[in-house]
Parts: structure tokens; sequence; C-alpha cells
């Protein structure tokens, strides 16, 4: 799809285009000098770190993010996790009771739910048997009213990433925004969707600090688009959304890539280690290819293998309710000891 063809303005939400946004008291002022004296927000004077409002626009840690990413900083929207990033791209995209999207189950669960809590409808296209989208039925689903389609790659809970040339030709044919959910793909060989925003107009792609980068406790998600879609998201987010914390301990984290990367490497072989010693296991039917931090198993009994493993204190996530997912358990890679424990406890049952 070209940018004269597609027509981010039809996207819009009414109201959402008649928005101006909120002008905070830092927002008009952060470009004068730092002695000023600043009695605008009445916050408490003194001093203890944090008794100031955070920045808004979050610009310091956007441009380390920049310059790591390789994505313009005016396409660069950071929110409180990917949650609200993707609760944001429903609220000024979609319209309740009215607009729809597309989901690609079995996936991450959150794409549903936000959807019920905006009151949007929520067109399911299965995957394939093996886990990849099925592109002529999905853009069949699609109508006028179909506003998102979301692509998790690698995809949870099945680990895999989608065919590239299937990602494109959605790009190139739906008509709607194509949120590429890349939380694991610091995990996978495959390149980041963010080299071909400048391609495509209707591509966001949401990364996260909480999976690689071992921050999900602070909550902070990115979005990456054109710079059109980030500023729609920009008049709608809540001004201070990331606090004034998340944003010194993200950019800590960012500036010690090096760290990060040394820990992702350690995750990806005991991943390895994990995934042929699952194979031994007596009652693993199966185990998937995985390019995340986890690995997606069959099994003989998954309701029965996860209350075991509960019983000896282990705690893995039973995805037997997910389509295409019968009898599955995922195990997240945890450290050399906590795989061992793992194995372990695996091999003892009976
Ligand atoms: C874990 C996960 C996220 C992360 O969400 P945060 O709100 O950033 O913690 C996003 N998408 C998928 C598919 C995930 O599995």
């Amino acid at each position: 799809m070209t940018a004269t063809t597609f027509n981010l303005e039809r996207l819009i939400r009414a109201n959402v285009a008649q928005l101006k946004p909120y002008s905070s008291a830092r927002d008009e002022f952060k470009d004068f000098h730092e002695d000023m004296v600043f009695l605008d927000a009445n916050e408490n004077p003194f001093e203890n770190g944090v008794n100031r409002y955070p920045d808004p626009q979050q610009l310091t840690l956007k441009q380390h993010l920049s310059s790591l990413k390789r994505v313009p900083v005016d396409q660069i929207l950071l929110g409180n996790g990917s949650d609200e990033v993707l609760d944001l791209l429903f609220r000024a995209f979609c319209e309740p009771k009215q607009d729809n999207v597309i989901t690609l189950p079995p996936t991450y669960g959150m794409y549903g739910v936000l959807a019920a809590t905006n009151d949007i409808a929520n067109r399911e296209v299965l995957l394939s048997e093996d886990f990849q989208p099925q592109v002529a039925k999905i853009l069949d689903q699609a109508d006028h009213q179909t506003k998102m389609l979301f692509l998790c790659s690698p995809n949870n809970p099945t680990a895999n990433s989608f065919k590239a040339d299937a990602i494109e030709v959605l790009l190139q044919n739906f008509k709607g925004l194509v949120v590429v959910d890349e939380a694991y793909i610091d995990f996978s060989p495959e390149e980041s969707w963010t080299t071909k925003l400048q391609q495509y107009p209707n591509l966001v792609v949401t990364q996260t600090l909480s999976k690689a980068y071992g921050l999900a406790g602070i909550r902070l998600g990115i979005c990456y688009a054109s710079a059109a879609i980030i500023s729609i998201l920009n008049k709608i987010k809540p001004p201070y959304n990331v606090n004034e914390l998340t944003q010194k301990r993200a950019l800590e984290r960012v500036l010690d890539d090096e760290k990060v990367q040394g820990e992702i490497s350690t995750i990806l072989k005991e991943r390895d280690v994990l995934s042929k010693v699952l194979l031994q296991v007596n009652f693993v039917k199966k185990v998937y290819p995985s390019e995340a931090n986890f690995i997606l198993a069959k099994v003989d009994d998954a309701n029965k293998r996860y209350d075991q493993l509960i019983k000896k204190g282990i705690v893995v996530r039973n995805r037997s309710t997910q389509a295409l997912c019968e009898n599955t358990l995922r195990f997240t890679v945890g450290t050399t000891t906590e795989n061992e424990k793992l194995i372990t406890a695996l091999k003892e049952l009976v």
C-alpha cells in the first residue's frame, strides 16, 4: 500500500480528530533554561528527586531509544506498558459499538480484552495448523469498519514468527492499521518491522521493556509508527503516563544494552537446552520451535501435569483452552537452576 492509497483520516474517530491535546504546565516551558522558578504546577518545592512532574514527552529516553532502534523520535510513543499503548490505539481509532478489529487466535489475550472493554467487535480468524496467518481469510473478514489487525510475531503462546511475505501481503492489502506486536523480537533472528515504517503508512509496531529488557516491573511499552499516527496517539494519552522512576530506570537499562544482549544470549542458550531435554520427558508429545523466551509443548494431559507441577512448587502456564493448543503447557525459560528444577520435577512425574 502506498501513502496515496492509505487514508489515515478515514480511520480516526471523529471526536479524536477534533481534540486539541491537553497542554501541561511542563510542556509549555520545557525549552527554557534550568534555573527558572517553577511556581506553575502546585508541586511541593522541596527536592526529593521526584517532587516535580515527569517530562510528558519523555524526550531523553526517546532520544536514546531512537538511536538504539534507529527510528526518529517523532515516530515513537511511550506508554505504561504495551497494554496502555494498545489501549490508546483502540481509543484513537475504534468507535465503540460500530467498528471492529481482527485478531488471530491462538494469540495474546489482551487484544480481545481491550476490544471488549472498548466495546469493539473482535473478529477472530484462526491461525493455520502451523500457526501462520491465513491471509486470504483475514482479508475476507475485513470491511470498512475494520480498523486494526493484530499480528503478534513472534507469537504468544506459539513462540513462532509469522512469515515475512504473509505480513507484507497484509500490509499491502489491509485498509486499516496493521499492528505488529514485537514483545519477543529480541529473542528472534527476524528483523524488526520498524525497518519498514517508511514504506507502509498503515504499519504500527509495538515493543516492550518487559521481556528481553527485564523491566516488567516498571511498565514501559513502546509504539513505533508514522509521525501522523504518533501525533494522534499523543493527543489522547494521559500527560504523565510514564512516571519519573520508570523513565530513569528505563534509560539506565537502555544505556547498558551490552548487558541486556548478554542476558538474551544466555536465555537463548538455556532455551535450546530446555527444548532438547523436554523432548526426553516421556509424556511430552511435541516441543514447538521457539523464537521467544518461552517454549510451548504438547503433553499427554495438560491439566494433570499442570496440577502435578504446582504441587512440586513450579508454576507454568496451561494453554489448553486456547484454539489449536489442546494439551499444551507454556514454559518460560528461567535461570539454569530453575530450568534444572523444572526438568527434575517433570522426570519424577508419573
Ligand atoms: C508480555 C507481552 C506484552 C507485554 O506487555 P507489557 O504491558 O509491555 O508488559 C505485549 N505483548 C505480548 C504478546 C506479550 O506476550
